[in-house]
This record gives C-alpha cells, sequence and structure tokens, in this order.
C-alpha cells in the first residue's frame, strides 16, 4: 500500500479541516503519498482525485467545513457509477482510503469493499452524533459550543424582555445536541424523541416559577419532535407569556473548530490510517470507554444508535424536575 485517498461525505462538520491536514502530515510520515478525493463520492465517481500535499493544508485548521468539499450522491447507489469509482480509484494506484462521513456514507463504502479490494478505514463524522458504536462523532463539540453561544446569548434577552424563548436544535431523529445543550445551558425545558415528557408537569411548574417572580424561560427542542411553533405557542396561551422561536439551523455545522474536535480529528485519522496499514479491510474508528476502537462496517452502519443511558437518566430527571 503507497496510495492512499481521504474524502468527506454527507454534511459537512468543523473538524474536517484538522482531519485532512493530520491525514497529509502522518501519511507522508509513514511513507504514503496521501490524495484527496473532491466531492465526496461524486468526486469518486468523476475522478476528481488529486494527489495532495503540506501546501494544500496549511492555513486550514482553525477553519469550519472541509477544503475537500463534501457531497451527497445518488448515483452512487448504482452499481455501474460505483464501478466507475472503483476504476478510478485504481487508476491512480489507490488501494486505500479513509471516509469521514455518517452511516449513510459507512453504507457506500461497505458496498465499495464489498466489490473490490480497495480498504475502507470509516471516521465518525456528523453534529448530529447519531453513530451507533461510537460515543463521539467529529463536530459535536463545535456544534455543542455553537448551541451554547446561541443559546447564552437568547438568554440575555429573554431575561431582559421577560420572554420565553423555544430554540430549536438540529440532530435528526437524535436528541443528543437538545439533551446536553439544554442541560449545559441551564434550560428550563427540554423536549426530545428519547424522553417522555409531560406539558401538564411543566406548566404546574413553571405557573408556580412565574408566580414567585421568574420572568423569561427557556426551551430546547429537537427538530425530530416538529412542534417548534406549537411549544411557542403553549407557553402563549398555557404560561400566558410572550414567546418567540430561534431556530438555530444550519450555524451548528460551521464554524471554528473547537480543540476538542481539532485533537479528535487528528486521533480519528491517526487510528484510521494505522488500522489500514496493520491490514485492516473493513472498518469503522470508533471511540468509547476513552479509547479508539475498529468496528465492522455491518456494526455500526446498520445498528440504531441509542443515548447513553447516564444521559438519558440525567434527562429524566431534568424532564421531571419539580418545584411544587
Ligand atoms: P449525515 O449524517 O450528514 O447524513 P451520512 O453519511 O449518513 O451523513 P447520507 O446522505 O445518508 O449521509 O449518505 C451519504 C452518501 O452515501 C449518499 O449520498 C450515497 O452516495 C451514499 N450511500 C448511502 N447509503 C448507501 C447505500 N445503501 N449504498 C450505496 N451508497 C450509499
Amino acid at each position: 500500500m503507497k496510495n492512499i485517498a481521504i474524502l468527506c461525505s454527507g454534511g459537512d462538520v468543523s473538524g474536517m479541516n484538522a482531519a485532512l491536514k493530520r491525514f497529509v502530515e502522518y501519511t507522508l510520515a509513514k511513507g504514503l503519498r496521501p490524495y484527496f478525493v473532491y466531492n465526496g463520492f461524486e468526486g469518486l465517481i468523476d475522478n476528481e482525485i488529486v494527489e495532495a500535499g503540506y501546501g494544500d493544508v496549511s492555513g486550514i485548521i482553525t477553519r469550519g467545513g472541509t477544503k475537500i468539499r463534501s457531497a451527497r450522491s445518488q448515483r452512487f447507489h448504482e452499481k455501474h457509477y460505483r464501478q466507475k469509482a472503483i476504476e478510478n480509484l485504481l487508476s491512480h494506484h489507490i488501494h486505500a482510503v479513509v471516509v469521514l462521513g455518517g452511516d449513510g456514507s459507512f453504507k457506500g463504502m461497505k458496498r465499495l469493499s464489498e466489490e473490490s479490494d480497495i480498504a475502507f478505514s470509516g471516521i465518525p463524522a456528523t453534529i448530529d452524533n447519531d453513530i451507533a458504536g461510537t460515543e463521539y462523532a467529529l463536530g459535536v463539540d463545535t456544534a455543542l459550543n455553537v448551541i451554547k453561544y446561541a443559546i447564552d446569548a437568547v438568554r440575555d434577552t429573554a431575561a431582559s424582555f421577560s420572554r420565553a424563548f423555544v430554540i430549536e436544535t438540529m440532530g435528526r431523529e437524535c436528541g443528543y445536541l437538545a439533551l446536553v445543550s439544554a442541560l449545559t445551558s441551564g434550560a428550563e425545558m427540554c423536549l426530545i424523541p428519547e424522553l417522555p415528557y409531560d406539558l401538564e408537569h411543566y406548566k404546574r411548574r413553571f405557573l408556580r416559577e412565574k408566580e414567585e417572580g421568574r420572568t423569561y424561560f427557556i426551551a430546547v427542542v429537537s427538530e425530530a419532535l416538529d412542534n417548534t411553533e406549537m411549544i411557542r405557542q403553549w407557553f402563549e396561551t398555557e404560561i400566558g407569556m410572550e414567546a418567540r422561536t430561534t431556530i438555530l439551523g444550519h450555524i451548528q455545522r460551521g464554524g471554528n473548530p473547537t480543540v476538542h474536535d481539532r485533537m479528535m480529528a487528528f486521533h480519528f485519522v491517526t487510528q484510521a490510517i494505522d488500522g489500514l496499514l496493520g491490514g485492516k479491510k473493513e472498518s469503522v474508528v470508533c471511540y468509547r470507554d476513552g479509547g479508539f476502537d475498529y468496528l465492522p462496517i455491518d456494526d455500526v452502519a446498520f445498528r440504531t444508535y441509542r443515548l447513553p443511558e447516564s444521559l438519558l437518566r440525567l434527562g429524566k430527571e431534568f424532564n421531571t424536575l419539580s418545584r411544587v
């Protein structure tokens, strides 16, 4: 194995550029020749495969997103396009590929691995933190910090203007971002798909707090519930407080990567390359119990992520908190 490539697939996250920097520096240190695949699987099909060097990664560590761009590819679901992707990789004598992405990307990677002798190593990268087998996916810490700044700022205005704010976070079907953000920003309400909640309980508590002098509330709700506007109206009709919504949207995906994401990018890439050099044909680098591990793609891409029990317990406590 001499030539090795890296690509980003699915939603981009902050920390991908740090991963690219480590990829180039570590592969060169190991005597390998690094290649970038631009535009994810689309770029594999279209042969956007370019040798990379130190100059390509200078000054990118501070930037969110990914210098080599990411993409979703409808064509990649079709075998003849995947065959084209394999031919393109082999035309550059590339026999190993690192893929940064989510479970969809790993499913695509699995297909390519079954249809060729090329080795693949996946690195979990999604702000949703919803990938089975790993406690951490690249980009999550930066997203949490973006949300933290946003909620802190909203709190300033909510407190000054006696309003309730309903803040909607991303995460698709997973409530991780909403729950961690609610806990760490001191929100009064947190609604996520993994936990049942009782609006009557919240109502009793909030009315009592209002009587005691509370002038604002912060609610964090997961986009999965699709009830942000309904909760805003609930604050107005049931709690009797003017309410606004803030939908954070894609700002959660960007921004200057945190120190944690930069370090995790370095570790993930190092593990991925070491795994490939050690002969792993298809695996995903997972972070759990404070260390890194390799899981077969099947155990990651085709399993459902569950929030850790310890976090769910905190969420249950939060949802049933009662001062009444
Ligand atoms: P995110 O968390 O941002 O959604 P993801 O990797 O899960 O990241 P997807 O859009 O699900 O994002 O998948 C990325 C790409 O992987 C798809 O556009 C497609 O090209 C490829 N892919 C997904 N599933 C398959 C599959 N079953 N077979 C072949 N390719 C697939």
